[in-house]
């Protein structure tokens, strides 16, 4: 039988990533630039279409060869319209079709599936969770997403928003969130926040080695200051974890996952981080739970995108080789 190819495209606020791939080569002729999100979404579009016939130009494969492309986006997005509902670092993306649009430029069946969704599925499937059935995937940067795989496959919910671990309440009388509820996980423990908090503190009269950060600490900042032992940077990131911990605590009691796979800047800081989660996991989760979870760093980095993506596109063209409906994009048995 012919091998089947797919097209895979990982688009966000910064970066784009396109790449083909294959059930025995899974990531041919990777491309990564710039978004140009100043074009909008049309430019933005534009560019997808480009990047993807690059990638088979480089792959050496035509499009008549390509049975499904997937791009990962974020969301809130439907899965099963394919369209970005709201793109909160890409201006003027509200309702856009992404999936139909691509598809109208390339003439393949293209799914739309959210980023962190994409990311937790790529984790399970070719990275950190290879093997196991039940995976909690957290990405910690300038936001805090999440993908929720139970039984071996993907959880959407009602509207394909599921997995939105980043708004738990942590604190109930914590600051407001931009979603609009109160002391959620991202408003304590993302990067933004962790420069935010700190600034908050330099503000109120706290003080560090590093006072001329005052105005425009960043979290990155925060967590190398912390490294070099500054009190109030450890203080500030030392709470930031601890506000993780308490959200993986929630989640190892909620789906007893075998793996929860934590990515994004924030966890650059390793042990610093890590230690913390793992401690308060041990101590404060379900005992039979906190046994089996284990916390585990990313494996594929960068790439998890574009692996979910590949992950879901075999499983699109599978369901319709076997004349499926292929409806939600999941990604489905091992
Ligand atoms: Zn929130």
């Amino acid at each position: 039988m012919a091998e089947t190819f797919c097209l895979m495209a990982d688009v966000g606020g910064t970066h784009l990533r396109t790449a083909v791939g294959s059930s025995s080569v899974h990531l041919l002729a990777k491309l990564h630039r710039k978004t140009r999100v100043e074009l909008g979404p049309d430019g933005v579009i534009a560019q997808i279409e480009e990047m993807a016939r690059e990638s088979m130009r480089e792959a050496g494969v035509d499009l008549r060869d390509i049975a499904a492309m997937v791009i990962a986006a974020p969301g809130p997005l439907d899965p099963v319209t394919g369209i970005v509902i709201e793109a909160p670092n890409m201006p003027g993306w509200h309702r856009v079709p992404l999936a139909g649009d691509v598809q109208k430029r390339l003439h393949v069946p293209v799914r739309a599936v959210n980023d962190a969704n994409a990311a937790a599925v790529g984790e399970f499937r070719y990275g950190a969770g290879r093997g196991c059935r039940n995976l909690v995937y957290l990405t910690v940067s300038t936001g805090i997403g999440g993908g929720v795989i139970v039984d071996g496959r993907l959880m959407e919910g009602a509207d394909g928003t599921a997995g939105e671990l980043g708004h738990m309440t942590i604190d109930m009388h914590g600051p407001r969130c931009p979603c609009g509820n109160i002391g959620c996980l991202e408003v304590l423990a993302s990067g933004t926040s962790i420069g935010r908090i700190f600034r908050e503190r330099l503000a109120a009269g706290g003080t560090s080695v590093v006072s001329e950060w005052t105005d425009r600490a960043t979290g990155a900042d925060v967590t190398r200051a912390a490294a070099m032992g500054d009190a109030l940077a450890v203080e500030v990131f030392s709470q930031a974890a601890q506000a993780l911990g308490v959200g993986v605590v929630n989640v190892v009691n909620i789906f007893n996952p075998n793996v929860v796979v934590l990515g994004g800047g924030v966890t650059q800081a390793g042990d610093r981080l890590f230690e913390p989660v793992r401690t308060m996991v041990k101590e404060r989760a379900m005992p039979i739970s906190r046994e089996t979870a284990r916390i585990l760093p990313v494996e594929l980095g960068d790439d998890a995108g574009l692996y979910g993506a590949l992950a879901i596109a075999l499983d699109v063209a599978a369901a319709r080789d076997q004349g499926e409906p292929a409806e939600v994009p999941s990604p489905g048995e091992k």
